[in-house]
């Protein structure tokens, strides 16, 4: 089963908005058992996977500075949020009978596990799920950029970057029907044209890397197995 899947050892990531749901705010408990049911499948199925969820459902530090508050302290509320975002779903995974474990860039080891890259591979090997919290441990990142470095150190074979579009469109297909999906764009086409797929530094990261960064739609059932199956529609930034 396992030789069915283009990619093995996945990164995959989400924004926090994804576990919103149709609020506008915070969590919405059937979104994350949805999401973890995706990845409970493509476990299944022999894929390692690594997680990060964003936190701009509960806080984003811009949000602070933008008010003339402290930049710093209103990024380390964000890795916290991303935190919390980790916690429920690990446990989401864990409903599924799926091994879970919270990994974080920010030391708080009473509630969940410190990252560290040598333990996290290990777990990888065994099958274990890791979310992957806390972003990069610094403020001025973002969870993109935390994402394409855990992706790197665990020489993921991809990037997953699950989003609201089925991958990368030449205008919002939203607002122009006619907008065209790009099957593959390369890294630097990405960063030149500004195409919005995630920060430079995240790409740039990726594209140091050789890791291919696949932008799919999170919101359809089974999109996960399907892009590593090759099946689904996403596009592929390499
Ligand atoms: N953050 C940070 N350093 C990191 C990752 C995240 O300071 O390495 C903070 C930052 O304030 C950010 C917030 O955590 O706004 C939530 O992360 P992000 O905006 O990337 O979440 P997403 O947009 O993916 O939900």
């Amino acid at each position: 089963m396992t030789n069915s899947l283009r990619w093995k050892r996945i990164l995959l990531k989400l924004s926090g908005e994804a576990l919103m749901g149709s609020q506008a705010f915070g969590i919405d408990p059937a979104i994350v058992q949805r999401i973890a049911k995706e990845i409970a499948d493509a476990v299944a199925l022999g894929a390692q996977v690594g997680v990060v969820v964003g936190g701009g459902n509960i806080f984003r530090g811009v949000a602070v500075a933008a008010k003339g508050g402290n930049r710093v302290t209103g990024d380390h509320m964000g890795m916290l949020a991303t935190i919390m975002n980790s916690l429920t779903l690990a446990d989401a995974l864990r409903r599924l009978k799926v091994n879970a474990r919270v990994l974080s860039a920010v030391a708080v080891p009473s509630i969940c596990e410190t990252f560290s890259q040598r333990v996290a591979d290990r777990y990888m090997e065994d099958g274990d799920v890791i979310v992957f919290a806390g972003g990069t441990g610094n403020p001025f990142f973002t969870t993109d950029s935390g994402a394409a470095l855990r992706a790197a150190e665990m020489k993921c074979d991809a990037f997953l970057k699950g989003t609201q579009v089925d991958g990368v469109y030449s205008e919002d297909p939203k607002v122009n029907p006619e907008a065209e999906r790009y099957e593959t764009l390369g890294y630097e086409e990405v960063i030149s044209r500004n195409l919005k797929v995630m920060d430079t530094t995240a790409i740039a990261l990726a594209r140091d890397n050789s890791i291919p960064v696949i932008v799919f739609s999170i919101h359809s059932p089974g999109a996960l197995v399907s892009v590593l199956q090759e099946t689904g529609t996403y596009t592929v930034v390499g």
